[in-house]
Parts: C-alpha cells; sequence; structure tokens
C-alpha cells in the first residue's frame, strides 16, 4: 500500500481520470418532479400538457399542496392559497389529491431505490438521498447507475425524477434542482467553480431570505463569492453558521462528523401561517396545523434534532396573540407527536367565540439526534443501515399511511373552504 501523502498525490490524480478512491462518497439526491401533480398527470390523461393544481377543493379557501409545471408556469407555487393561484392561472384544473395513491407510489420509488442501494434516506414523500459509493470505481460509472435509475422508475412506475450525482449530501440536493424536470447533472469536485459557484447564496439549504440579506448586504451574492469571503467577515455577520456555510460553498462534507456542532446553535423551528380570510372551522385549523407540523418535523430531521417541547401560536381576528407550549416525556422526531401536541394545546373554547387569522407551530428544547437517520445514513454496518431505511419508511408509513391522523387531515386540507 502507498503511504499516507503517496496515497492523497494518488487520489488527487485519478479524480482528473474520473476515477474514485474507495473512500469517496457518491450520493444521489433523487427528486420526483411536481410529484403530486404528476402523478395526476399519469393516472388521467387529460391532464396532461394542462395546469394542474392539486389540493384545493370547490372553493377558493384552501391550501395549494402541489401543481404542474405547466401551472408552475403561470407562478403558482405549492403553500400558496387557492384563491391566490387561481387568480394567477384561473383555467388550472384544480384536483383533489390522494394522499393513499401519492404513498404509494412513494413506496414503490424506494422499492427501485432498494434494488440499487441498501442505503436509501427518504427525506420527504418524493425525496431521498441514496449512498451508491460501495458500487462505484470511477465518476462514469455513477452516472451510468444514475442513469439506469432514472430508466427503471420510469419503466416499473411511469414516473419522471430529477436526479443529483455529487459527493455529498448538500451538493447532490442542489445539484438535483438544476435541470429540473427530467434532469440528471453532476457536480463532481471538480465542476465546483463552473456549476455551483455561479449560483446565488440562498440555493444552500438554510440559507433563507434573512441569512441571504445579510450576505448580499456584505457583497456577498455568489455561492463562490460565500466560498471566497474571509472567514471573520463572514463570522462578524453570521455568527456561528459561517463556518458551515463556507464549508458547503466549497464543496466539504458538513453531513457527517461536522454537522451536529454547525448546527447546534439552532434554538427553534417555527412554522406559521396567515389565513386570507379568517376562520372557526377546528377541522381546517387542524388540517393546517398539521401541514405546519409537517414543515417543522421535516426541517427537523433535516438537521438531525429531536424535540422535546412544542408551542403553538394562535392570533385571534383581533390581533391578540396567545402561544401555548407543553413539554414532551421524551424528545422526539415523530411528525404525529408534533401534530398531536399541538393540535391539543389550540384552545377550543375561545375557537369557538372569535376567528383565528394566524397559526404557528414551533419546536424547541431540540438536541442532537444520535441515532435519527439522518445521522446513521453512512453508519458502517450493513444491518445498521437497513434499520434506518426501514425506520425511515416506516416513519412515512405512519406520516401517510391508511390509520394515520394525516389522512383526516389532507382530506380537510383538499376539500377546506
Ligand atoms: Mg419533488
Amino acid at each position: 500500500m502507498f503511504p499516507t501523502g503517496k496515497r492523497g498525490t494518488m487520489r488527487r490524480g485519478a479524480s482528473l481520470d474520473h476515477g474514485l478512491a474507495p473512500s469517496d462518497r457518491v450520493i444521489l439526491h433523487v427528486d420526483m418532479d411536481a410529484f403530486y401533480a404528476q402523478v395526476e398527470q399519469m393516472l388521467k390523461p387529460d391532464l396532461r400538457g394542462k395546469p394542474v393544481i392539486v389540493g384545493l377543493g370547490r372553493s377558493r379557501r384552501g391550501v395549494v399542496t402541489a401543481c404542474s409545471y405547466e401551472a408552475k408556469a403561470f407562478g403558482v407555487k405549492s403553500g400558496m392559497s387557492g384563491y391566490e393561484a387561481l387568480k394567477l392561472c384561473p383555467r388550472a384544473e384544480v384536483v383533489r389529491g390522494s394522499m393513499d395513491t401519492y404513498t404509494y407510489l412513494s413506496e414503490k420509488t424506494r422499492e427501485v431505490f432498494g434494488d440499487f442501494t441498501p442505503i436509501v434516506e427518504p427525506a420527504s414523500i418524493d425525496e431521498a438521498y441514496l449512498d451508491i459509493s460501495g458500487c462505484m470505481t470511477c465518476y462514469s460509472d455513477a452516472v451510468a447507475l444514475a442513469s439506469a435509475l432514472k430508466a427503471e422508475i420510469k419503466r416499473r412506475i411511469a414516473l419522471v425524477c430529477s436526479v443529483g450525482v455529487s459527493v455529498n449530501k448538500h451538493l447532490a440536493k442542489i445539484s438535483s434542482a438544476l435541470e429540473k424536470p427530467d434532469g440528471l447533472t453532476t457536480m463532481w469536485p471538480h465542476e465546483l467553480r463552473e456549476k455551483l459557484w455561479p449560483l446565488a447564496v440562498s440555493k444552500i439549504y438554510g440559507i433563507g431570505p434573512v441569512t441571504t440579506r445579510t450576505l448580499n448586504g456584505i457583497g456577498v451574492f455568489k455561492i463562490g463569492e460565500l466560498a471566497e469571503a474571509p472567514i471573520s467577515l463572514l463570522k462578524r455577520h453570521l455568527g456561528s453558521g459561517a463556518e458551515h456555510f463556507k464549508r458547503i460553498a466549497n464543496g466539504e462534507n458538513v453531513s457527517s462528523v461536522h454537522r451536529h456542532e454547525d448546527l447546534s446553535d439552532e434554538k427553534s423551528i417555527s412554522h406559521a401561517r396567515t389565513f386570507n380570510y379568517d376562520s372557526d372551522d377546528i377541522e381546517y385549523l387542524h388540517s393546517v396545523i398539521l401541514h405546519l407540523s409537517d414543515k417543522v418535523v421535516s426541517r427537523m430531521k433535516k438537521g438531525g434534532f429531536l424535540t422535546r417541547t412544542v408551542s403553538l401560536r394562535v392570533r385571534f381576528s383581533d390581533f391578540t396573540t396567545i402561544t401555548r407550549d407543553k413539554s414532551l416525556q421524551k424528545p422526539t422526531e415523530k411528525v404525529e407527536t408534533v401534530y398531536e401536541t399541538a393540535r391539543s394545546l389550540l384552545p377550543l373554547r375561545r375557537v369557538n367565540r372569535e376567528k383565528v387569522r394566524l397559526l404557528g407551530v414551533k419546536v424547541t428544547s431540540l438536541s442532537r439526534a444520535e441515532s435519527t437517520p439522518q445521522m446513521t445514513l453512512f453508519g458502517d454496518t450493513r444491518s445498521e443501515r437497513q434499520i434506518v431505511a426501514a425506520n425511515a419508511v416506516e416513519d412515512i408509513r405512519r406520516k401517510f399511511g391508511k390509520e394515520s391522523i394525516v389522512r383526516a387531515g389532507s382530506l380537510k386540507f383538499i376539500e377546506s373552504g
């Protein structure tokens, strides 16, 4: 074997030939394109080529759960109110979604993933990370495998996805979004300058509008500028997140070893929604709490966190706002626990008398999730990896399965009005 120094030289040389050292990782991020809308178009051919909105009912008060690319062209986005969406695209075909169908097809995609690698980390119903490092000897192998995976999903499920191929999860996720729909995009270390650096800093997960403004304020607009900015300047303006983001911009892996430290300054995660029309419809309010809980939990999972405290913020028509919270007996990362807890905090008596204009769900008392799928994805033993994958699938099943709390909630979303 080569001494360490020599081996480093070999690896750099090898990467120019698109070769991979055994220790290099190859990660795919697979993202179904406009998943719910695509499923509707696949099942109902008369919807193909048309703007489709999933998740509204007969009235306009619900939330857009998903929309087809044809609807996106009009500016429609998921999360938008039905009223706004139909104003932008009055001719959109409005479809009642079926969470059972989406869950079923999501599981089918996962079966395909499982045929390619045992290391699958579902990130949501329509997204997953696959570690295919073990099967690769060179970059072109990785692209061939990604391409075969796309073809297999199309053949078995008749759905189209976009795949990002890179050396860590952050870069894989960024690249899967670059050529949607039906994309296959690599982002290898030698491509960072060309593909990653020209992108806006907001493309990095965790850099939201506030951080973007802060960075723009110091002249950092592109990821390349972030990569090259002096760390002292970044620290002054971003605090402890500076190193984390700079590492991502330089293509360094932050998903495993450094991740906990990097994110441990996160004190809470929250999502809120203001309604277009104030509401005292309990079922509708529950469906919004479910939607918010789901968003909060998926962010928690991405950061590798568990929560011990759930709080619910309620603003009434007269703008008075109350916040109630509840501590859990043990830390959780389960969406149903967060949802049930938040739901139990809704002040029913007052809602019977007054309408609500805003709801927010927040989780605090975050701790490091040493054994969550996120953290153990790259664990060493095969059985550990399989348990991780099974747990994650189970999560989705519980979340969207037949007896779950979600079904009633999602139906209400669809019918809300
Ligand atoms: Mg998607």
